[in-house]
């Protein structure tokens, strides 16, 4: 059954679908309206039973699996939480062409999800997780009302990140019964009842049914199997039973497909016609609905090695990059694998051989023919930081004891008050580091600006010996 953290075990909620006494099937192909209103109850919703789903009269809203008069009581986490869970939902159903609404509709027909109260308000046991009505052999049920326990969904009066996420599973998890759709064994599905710490997307791929079996049976009494036992054959749209269920296909058979939003990228450093030094840093900004998993850096269009797979999305251009115009393109992609991209187009100019060939207005300083943010700009060498974004040059480097913005160097390219510690490789090659001194005196002592910072913090830093070069 559904465990959800931070819920005792005896209080786990179950999803549970309840048959529909006076049921009525529907078989068109595509549903007539598409619209899903999310009902947070903010005044309590009357909600009555047992004749058939019914909230195009608002008030009280019926259901078939409610032995009404019962009212639901309101979602109790505040603005901030409802409207994350309004966004997940939304971000869930966007592959479709679904209209997500946390404003009533009214008349107009449409499904509901009440996303609120105990499952006691309605007379159902405390451990009912959500409950919709039994939309096997359906291809929707008109006007289906479905129920979301938010308020099971957190043990305090705040709802975190993985509460948010779980009544948002179940939100989909309950309408997509009534869209005849069975609990699926593939755990990313919101049809699932196995944990996931991430958003679960109705998936594209055929997967079995299960992960719902108690004492051997599904909920709908098929007999369950499996390594797990806990495989099932799927109760599903009008065929009433088959091998596997992909649910992606089926909400995009119901209701068409969607738009999906395309990630914005922009690309913040370096502007548009900036000149520049091989090696170059690239800093971005990527936003989307959907969390982002990736970016890609294109330079000519070659795509430049590692792709960044977690924020912060920032890079170094090749340092093999020969002096005229480069085109650099940055990819953003989302969840849903859907791509965003910029691109601006950058000069290299032939390496500096000192400071003067560099901007002074940006505090900037040669070194290794690089010009790149001093020791008194923002972000420049010796800052204290506590990731690459913070740096001009987009390197954030510990020793094991501080962390500074630095930047590559071999011995006697570094300003006044620096060294080039070297990697703990053998080679030749170093950062730029406060207090270090190529000539071996003066090492191990700490003089950058800000102090010593938190230890242990873990992110993509370089890490140093401290040793002295002979
Ligand atoms: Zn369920």
């Amino acid at each position: 059954m559904l465990v959800l953290s931070g819920v005792a075990a005896a209080e786990r909620p179950l999803l549970v679908t309840l048959p529909d006494p006076n049921p009525v099937h529907v078989t068109e192909a595509v549903a007539p309206y598409n619209t899903i209103f999310l009902n947070r109850c903010a005044s309590g919703c009357s909600v009555t039973g047992p004749s058939n789903n019914n909230n195009s009269s608002a008030v009280p809203d019926q259901s078939p699996i409610v032995n009404g008069p019962h009212v639901l009581s309101k979602f109790t986490f505040g603005d901030d939480t409802w409207n994350k869970v309004n966004a997940c939902v939304r971000d869930t159903f966007s592959p479709f062409n679904v209209k997500i609404t946390d404003v009533d509709p009214g008349s107009a027909a449409h499904f509901e999800i009440m996303i609120a109260g105990n499952p006691t308000d309605l007379g159902f046991a405390a451990n009912y997780g959500g409950v919709s009505t039994d939309g096997c052999g359906s291809t929707y049920l008109p006007n289906a009302v479905v129920f979301a326990f938010a308020n099971t969904y957190s043990l305090s009066t705040s709802c975190d990140a993985a509460c948010v996420e779980n009544i948002c599973a179940t939100a989909a998890q309950e309408i997509a019964h009534s869209f005849g759709m069975d609990h699926s064994h593939n755990k990313l599905d919101p049809m699932t009842y196995f944990n996931y710490m991430g958003r679960k997307y109705f998936q594209t791929t055929a997967d079995q049914c299960g992960s719902d079996c108690s004492s051997g049976k599904s909920p709908y009494g098929y007999t369950c199997s499996g390594a797990d036992n806990n495989v099932h054959t799927c109760c599903q749209g009008n065929s009433n039973a088959a091998a596997t269920q992909n649910s992606a296909a089926i909400l995009t058979s119901l209701f068409g497909a969607g738009t999906l939003k395309i990630p914005t990228v922009q690309i913040t450093k370096p502007q548009q016609g900036a000149s520049v030094q091989a090696g170059f840093a690239i800093n971005t900004t990527i936003t989307a609905d959907a969390a982002i998993t990736k970016a890609e850096l294109r330079v000519d269009g070659t795509l430049v090695d590692p792709v960044v797979m977690s924020a912060p999305y920032a890079f170094n251009a090749p340092t093999t990059l020969q002096p005229g115009s480069h085109t650099v393109e940055v990819t953003g992609y989302d969840a849903h694998g859907t791509p965003g991209k910029t691109s601006i187009t950058v000069t290299i100019g032939p390496p500096c051989t000192d400071d003067s060939m560099c901007s002074a207005e940006a505090k900037e300083v040669c070194i290794g023919g690089r010009c790149v943010p001093g020791p008194n700009a923002t972000g420049g060498l010796g800052m204290t930081c506590t990731g690459n974004e913070m740096c001009g040059d987009s390197n954030c480097a510990s020793d094991g004891t501080n962390m500074y913005c630095t930047t590559k160097c071999t011995a006697g390219q570094c300003p006044s008050g620096f060294g080039c510690l070297p990697i703990a490789d053998g080679s030749d090659a170093g950062y730029c580091w406060p207090g270090y001194s190529d000539s071996g005196g003066g090492g191990g002592c700490n003089t950058g600006a800000g102090g010593s910072i938190a230890s242990g913090l873990v992110f993509a830093a370089l890490l140093f010996t401290r040793r002295r070069k002979r």
